[in-house]
């Protein structure tokens, strides 16, 4: 199957190649003629299956059909957890959009509002926006709904575990409900589904990765260290190995920034990227990262969702998640589009119940080699494999975030709360009409 077929105009279809794409991915296969035929969507896509063109390349065919946009007003609002996130999907629009004369722009916490303000005068057709922002916005009176068609909710279980839901209750309670829906998310828990109800109307669904399956064309195996070894047993790797671009988690922020020092003075080039860190030096490190100066990305969870890195071969778990899922999150950065990647994680005794909760949900276990040197004295114990049916899990409570702040936003502390259900009309697919106005910055 070739793009052409999909019912994407030629504007779109020349940004598409002058990306290098030929082949639609699965996801974009399903989720652009569903979109384009004015249906809701409800898919389970992780980042790295071209997610994000399956909804932008379609929602700009639709906007380019439409109305001109009024004054404070938007026409597609897409909301993202992360500040990343957001960034990175209005890059996309922006490039996929580079041959129509749409508008668009992103707004996020963490830096000033005035601007986005005075971007929002015009009005825009796609808005890229984290909840907790896009808020002040509304509050402020610098956003209005009465235009939107189209609602995107990207990466919507992140937003839950962010503890976003009363933020995005608040903002579906202000849209138009004529409008059309798609949410995507990596998993589907009871509370996403719940969630999608109250949201999406007679959805498209669309699977394209299997839940909690980490993908086959990345090689992953740990190393049992002692805790104090682990910076030692990480440079090491890097040297030995000539690792030039390699993305490491951990668990704290404080973790990070520690890491960082270390690798610096082993005269291994790092940054950090975390919740605590300002915008700019977020953006910062992720420049130097995939131009390659510096060697070495630290990051959090929170932070790293969502980076869109090109071909990232390695990444290592310096220590293992809290949580199983994020360890398929982490290892979904490397391995893309075909490309080969390896996952390593450092794994201490005391992690191993992480390591078990990790094998169980990816049902297999991890290959473990020796780090010659580097032999723990605190020995991991022997993993077996728990092929027992994982407990259905609880609701989640509000997560305190290692971070301290959420990485999209403020921290606003709301509690999750079980969504209401509110039924919205499908939208009708929008017909011919004039075009929009001129190309605005994000
Ligand atoms: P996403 O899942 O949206 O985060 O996209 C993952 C990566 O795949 C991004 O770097 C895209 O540029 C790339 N990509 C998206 N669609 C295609 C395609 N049809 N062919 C090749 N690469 C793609």
């Amino acid at each position: 199957m070739s793009f052409d077929s999909l019912g994407l105009s030629a504007s779109i279809l020349k940004a598409v190649e002058g990306q290098g794409y030929d082949t639609p991915s699965p996801i974009q296969e399903q989720a652009i003629p569903a979109v384009l035929g004015g249906r809701d969507v409800m898919a389970a896509a992780q980042t790295g299956t071209g997610k994000t063109a399956g909804f932008t390349l379609p929602l700009l065919e639709l906007l380019s059909k439409g109305d001109k946009v009024k004054p404070n007003q938007v026409r597609a609002l897409v909301l993202t957890p992360t500040r990343e996130l957001a960034a990175q999907v209005a890059e996309s629009v922006d490039t996929y959009g580079k041959f129509l004369p749409l508008t668009s722009t992103v707004v996020f916490g963490g830096v000033k509002i005035n601007a986005q303000m005075m971007r929002l005068r015009k009005g825009v057709d796609v808005l890229v926006a984290t909840p907790g922002r896009l808020l002040d916005l509304y509050q402020q009176n610098a956003v209005r709904f009465q235009q939107l068609e189209v609602l995107v909710l990207d990466e919507a279980d992140r937003m839950l575990d962010m503890g976003f839901i009363h933020d995005i209750k608040k903002i579906l309670a202000v849209l138009p409900k004529q409008r059309q829906n798609l949410m995507f998310s990596a998993t589907f828990s009871d509370e996403i589904r719940s969630l999608a109800k109250g949201l999406v109307n007679d959805p498209v669904e669309i699977s394209v990765a299997k839940r909690n399956t980490t993908a086959e064309s990345v090689s992953q195996w740990i190393y049992g260290v002692d805790k104090n070894q682990k910076a030692a047993a990480l440079t090491q790797l890097i040297e030995d190995n000539q690792w030039e671009q390699v993305l490491v988690f951990t668990k704290t922020k404080h973790g990070a920034n520690r890491l960082t020092k270390q690798l610096d003075s082993k005269g291994i080039t790092a940054a950090a990227i975390h919740g605590n860190k300002s915008q700019g030096a977020r953006t910062r490190a992720l420049a130097d990262f995939k131009d390659k100066s510096i060697r070495v990305l630290v990051a959090t969870d929170i932070a790293a969702r969502g980076l869109d890195i090109d071909q990232l071969p390695q990444v290592v778990n310096y220590d293992l998640p809290n949580v199983a899922e994020d360890y398929v999150h982490r290892i979904g950065r490397t391995g893309r589009a075909g490309a080969v990647g390896q996952a390593v994680s450092l794994v201490t005794a005391e992690e191993f119940k992480l390591l078990s909760a990790i094998e169980r949900l990816t049902n297999q276990l991890l290959e473990r080699r020796e780090l010659e040197g580097f032999a723990p004295v605190h020995k991991l114990p022997e993993s077996r494999l728990d092929t027992r049916p994982r407990k259905p899990k609880k609701p989640k409570k509000p997560k305190e975030h290692h971070d301290g702040q959420r990485s999209g936003e403020n921290a606003r502390g709301h509690k999750p709360a079980t969504p209401g259900r509110r039924r919205s009309p499908r939208r009708k697919p929008s017909g011919a009409g004039g075009q929009s106005g001129g190309k605005t910055a994000s």
